[in-house]
């Protein structure tokens, strides 16, 4: 799948439309999701175009993943969570239901988290 520039969140990486800021670094922005699954439901999202976990993982340079993967922890920590604990989802094409086609990590927490993973 070609990356489409025209996504939700490569609007708000332009600043075209707004967003609840937590963390913004060379390599990632952080907001909270817009329509929260738990008390802590913030999403993390590269600065770079890419559609998924599956694209990031297989074209971003090391520093890319490398700066990525740090700013996760960092707003886990700034969200408050790290002591009690958190869960990642990287949702990756259809079965999962993925709904922006540009590559996000859900980071959940606050509460105790419901079963891994729910039948449509
Ligand atoms: P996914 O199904 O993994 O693609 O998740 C997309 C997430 O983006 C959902 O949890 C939405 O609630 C969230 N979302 C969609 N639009 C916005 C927005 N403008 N600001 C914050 N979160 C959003």
């Amino acid at each position: 799948m070609a990356y489409e520039d025209s996504n939700i969140f490569a609007k708000i990486l332009r600043g075209e439309i707004p967003c609840d800021k937590v963390y913004e670094d060379e390599f990632a922005l952080a907001f909270r999701d817009i329509n929260p699954q738990a008390s802590v439901h913030t999403l993390v999202i590269p600065k770079g175009a890419y559609v998924s976990f599956d694209d990031f993982a297989a074209k971003a340079s090391d520093a890319e993943i490398g700066g990525f993967s740090r700013a996760v922890q960092i707003v886990a920590s700034r969200e408050g969570v790290t002591d009690s604990g958190y869960r990642l989802i990287a949702n990756h094409g259809k079965h999962s239901f993925q709904e922006v086609p540009h590559f996000h990590v859900h980071i959940l927490g606050g509460e105790p988290l419901p079963g891994l993973i729910a039948r449509p």
